[in-house]
């Protein structure tokens, strides 16, 4: 039987990025050096596949601190944690490393260095994400207040509002933060923050090629987690730009044929913590039923890296 023909639009940069890439080369490394099992707060990047993977190899993963037993090494997610908790752990005098992303770390420095200034934060994230809980638990409570949407800034109370700055979870999208931005400098003109956002440059990236492929397809499938900041936002930001039919899919095996059915053309894109390994499947997947031909869209080359912490580059 002769098959449909399909073109997928592969969109580049997509998949890994550097914050995720070094996350799991942390629990690797520490694994080795320290041998299983290592505990690790929260999973360690979002994706089912990757935590899969650790625990087969003997990460334990858990929720908080005190479900570790305190003679086993323990890592810390890229999404960054409150404060307290590297705090809590060095009280318990446990052996502990901490892969939260650099990017993420930035805007943790930067939210401190407002406060010293005698500034308090609004941020802009989504409420119980751990990126937002990390972010927020640097300061003492009461000192960020946090927004989701441009219709919540007109409810912020600051303490004083000549003194206030702001400053944004990772991986949100860019044009909804713009707008929200664009509300609070409205509402406070003297607030301060970054030049744009703290947005990174692989959410950014991610976003853009999904512009691009938008207008392209009959459909997107954006391969990447249900609890996936950056994935969720490749899927809004693909239906935003144009196309009726942009879905989030873990894995091959979540794909909706039937809603599928007489289409030409797909683009498909991953979000920064989902492997490369699913988006093959998922073009398996494709070429199983279509005549696929693959044509990539590449909008930004990617060359970011960033070095796991000293201790597990030191000998044990
Ligand atoms: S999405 Fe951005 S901030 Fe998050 S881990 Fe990746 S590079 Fe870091």
């Amino acid at each position: 039987m002769t098959k449909d023909k399909l073109t997928l639009y592969l969109a580049a940069p997509r998949g890994f990025c550097a914050g995720v890439d070094r996350a799991i080369k942390i629990v690797e490394m520490a694994l080795e050096k320290w041998g299983a099992p290592v505990y690790v707060r929260h999973e360690i990047v979002h994706n089912k596949y990757v935590v899969d993977g650790l625990r087969e190899k003997g990460a334990v993963f858990v929720e908080e601190l005190d479900e570790c037993p305190t003679d086993r090494p323990v890592i810390f997610s890229a999404h960054g944690v409150p404060k307290a908790v590297p705090a809590e752990a060095a009280r318990r005098e446990m052996v502990y490393v901490d892969a939260t992303c650099p990017l993420v770390s930035k805007v943790h420095i930067e939210a401190e260095r407002h406060h010293a200034n005698g500034l308090q934060m609004v941020m802009i994230g989504h409420a119980g994400h751990p990126e937002t809980l990390g972010t927020m638990g640097q300061l003492p409570e009461g000192e960020v207040l946090l927004v989701e949407t441009e219709a919540d800034v007109a409810g912020l109370e600051p303490r004083d509002p000549e003194k206030l700055a702001f400053i944004t979870q990772t991986t949100l999208s860019v044009d909804d933060t713009a707008g929200i931005v664009a509300a609070l400098k409205a509402r406070f003109p003297a607030i301060v923050g970054p030049h744009k956002e703290d947005i990174c440059y692989a959410t950014t990236n991610r976003q853009e090629s999904v512009k691009a492929i938008a207008p392209k397809v009959d459909a997107i499938l954006v391969i990447g987690a249900p609890n996936s900041s950056n994935s969720k936002r490749l899927v809004e930001v693909g239906a935003y730009a144009g196309c009726s039919y942009s879905q989030l899919v873990q894995r091959a095996t979540d794909i909706d044929w039937r809603a599928l059915d007489g289409i030409r053309s797909v683009g498909i894109t991953a979000g920064a913590s989902a492997p490369e390994v699913l988006v093959n499947e998922v073009i398996d997947a494709f070429r199983d039923r279509y005549d696929v031909t693959v044509e990539p869209v590449e909008t930004a080359v990617e060359r970011v890296e960033f070095k796991v912490p000293r201790v597990l580059r030191e000998p044990a």
